[in-house]
């Protein structure tokens, strides 16, 4: 009788509090999980919104999205580089997300004017130098680098990366193709080395003596400082008397066959908020997209620079002819 009398009230509490069911959300990440998964949590203890996540790479997290279709139990998918988000936009799986406060937490260049990805965290790809052996007087534009006086000094990045497609992508849209293959070819011709797998290999070989100017992601600076804090090489803010610094996002969409979408709308726009920001940038050293909030201290610590406007998607849209032009100006 108690028990049937304990069951009848538990009915009578679930049936007033509808609400209270807690949600859920299915994330794919091609961002790590040591990046996100502070962020599920501290969204979970905030709503008791529960996140089930999965992480893999962007290529094969779009395929699988793609392949699943309206079966796919994904919500949302948080990926790196706007060339990416771009694609995934492009490949159909992304749903378009009308939201205020979307629109003013992130400003109109860093998210997809159709609305179907949003950047969360600013990430920006800079000239670096060694200390020892480069004034940064010397330094002015991406496109000096390709100055003769660079000429056996300068250490790349294959331009098989996205990073270096998308940045590309953005130097048409900018400067033009026939401007850019030229600027792209007088870099390879100052090449140190073979391209590197990678921007802390590259790093390295500026440390090491092997070149002394180059071009990275920031964040990847900032791993290497945190481990070598006597490493002499520096982050340059080129272009700052016109485009300013390139600049790409990390971000997230929600998915068409979203079965949470209304919670996962909620998700996104917490994602934008003061709050999930700063956990989303500094963890991995990045600059949040919300221009209200500061950067981590030792990022903010490298220096204000002025970035590029131009809107990401440029990166999506150009990124085939980028392709095909590194491939005919060399850069392996
Ligand atoms: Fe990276």
């Amino acid at each position: 009788m108690r028990f049937l009398k304990q069951a009848m009230v538990l009915l009578i509490v679930m049936l007033a509090f509808p609400v209270m069911a807690a949600d859920e959300i299915v994330v794919y990440s091609a961002r790590n999980e040591q990046l996100i998964k502070p962020l599920f949590d501290a969204y979970t203890a905030e709503t008791g919104t529960e996140i089930k996540f999965i992480t893999d790479k962007e290529g094969p997290l779009l395929e699988k999205l793609k392949a699943e279709g309206s079966n796919t139990p994904a919500d949302m998918l948080i990926t790196v580089d706007a060339g990416n988000l771009w694609l995934a936009a492009k490949e159909g799986v992304l749903a378009k997300v009308d939201s205020k406060v979307l629109k003013a937490n992130i400003p109109a260049h860093l998210r997809d004017p159709d609305n179907r990805w949003f950047g969360l965290s600013v990430r920006a790809r800079t000239i670096v130098y060694s200390t020892v052996r480069v004034k940064p007087s010397q330094l002015s534009t991406y496109e000096a680098l390709g100055d003769a006086k660079w000429k056996g000094h300068l250490c790349l990045r294959t331009s098989k990366k996205v990073y270096n497609q998308s940045m590309v992508a953005m130097m048409i849209a900018r400067l033009g193709e026939a401007k850019t293959k030229e600027i792209v070819k007088s870099r390879v011709a100052n090449l140190a080395t073979d391209v590197f797998p990678d921007d802390t290999k590259l790093k390295e070989a500026i440390v090491a003596g092997q070149c002394d100017v180059g071009i990275v992601n920031t964040y990847y600076y900032g791993r290497l400082m945190q481990k070598q804090p006597q490493a002499t090489i520096a982050l340059f803010w080129p272009n700052q008397k016109d485009r300013g610094v390139h600049v790409t996002v990390s971000g997230a969409g929600i998915t068409v066959h979203a079965k949470h979408r209304a919670a996962a709308v909620k998700f996104l726009e917490w994602l934008s908020s003061k709050k999930a920001q700063s956990l989303f940038a500094d963890e991995n050293l990045e600059y949040p997209v919300n221009p209200k909030i500061k950067p981590y201290a030792s990022v903010a610590a490298w220096g204000r620079f002025k970035q590029d406007t131009i809107n990401v998607s440029k990166a999506g849209q150009l990124q085939a002819q980028a392709v095909m032009l590194m491939d005919r100006a060399g850069y392996k």
